[in-house]
């Protein structure tokens, strides 16, 4: 069985650079398991399907046509053969990811698609309920925190780069209705797993933290 890394922990901790980064210097697959429920809402936005139809989203998230594709060293993803690499990171369809990943049939419907991603050399899996649900006996968990108004700023500074206006103030409080909605949910909520390594990386930059992360890795 190929070694697997977790790394879990609310929205905008830097789990995802992290995570990409760490693979790249690993050679090992990578698993973007909140792009799965991202996918799921999406194409139950286009389909028309409600984000409160549990059996209508288990089916969609049992069928979801998705490819992962590395175009040019970028990641690139296709939802029924349509490039959605974009669409998927707005912040209307990451509220609904939030929202159709309560369901306990949607996350059922997902789970063996991401062990799937568990191959030779190895894999860094990157979500919620890595550690705890999805990989429970990967050989090293990191459990990634940041404050939730450090997490708001560094998604301002995302949102300023890419063009698109946002405020602080209203950032802040759509991070912290999502962290209150994925700690409280009756499956899988987010939490560190027993054996866990926390870091917070509130006042760490991101080389700091894929620096400790590795020596982790290599003990
Ligand atoms: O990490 P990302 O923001 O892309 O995840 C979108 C949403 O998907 C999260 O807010 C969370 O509710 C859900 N999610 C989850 N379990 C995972 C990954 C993501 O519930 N393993």
């Amino acid at each position: 069985l190929a070694p697997v890394l977790t790394i879990d922990g609310p929205g905008g901790a830097g789990k995802g650079t992290i995570s990409r980064m760490i693979a790249e210097h690993m050679g090992w697959h990578l698993l973007d398991s909140g792009a799965l429920y991202r996918l799921t809402a999406l194409a139950a936005m286009r389909n028309g399907v409600a984000v409160d139809d549990a059996e209508a989203l288990s089916v969609q998230a049992q069928a979801l046509d998705v490819v992962f594709a590395v175009e040019d060293g970028a990641m690139q993803i296709l939802l029924e053969g349509d490039d959605v690499t974009t669409a998927i990171r707005s912040e209307s369809v990451g509220n609904a990811a939030s929202q159709v990943a309560a369901l306990p049939p949607v996350r059922a419907a997902l789970l063996q698609r991401q062990r799937d991603f568990c191959k030779t050399p190895g894999l860094v899996a990157d979500g919620r309920d890595m550690g705890t649900v999805v990989f429970p006996d990967a050989p090293l968990k990191i459990y990634l925190t940041a404050s939730a108004e450090e997490r708001a700023r560094r998604r301002l500074l995302q949102l300023q780069q890419a063009g698109e206006d946002a405020r602080l103030s209203t950032l802040l409080e759509e991070i912290q209705a999502r962290d209150a909605r994925d700690m409280q949910r009756s499956v899988a909520p987010l939490k560190p797993a027993e054996d866990a390594v926390e870091l917070d990386t509130t006042q760490l930059d991101i080389p700091e933290v894929v620096e400790r992360i590795e020596t982790l890795l290599a003990e």
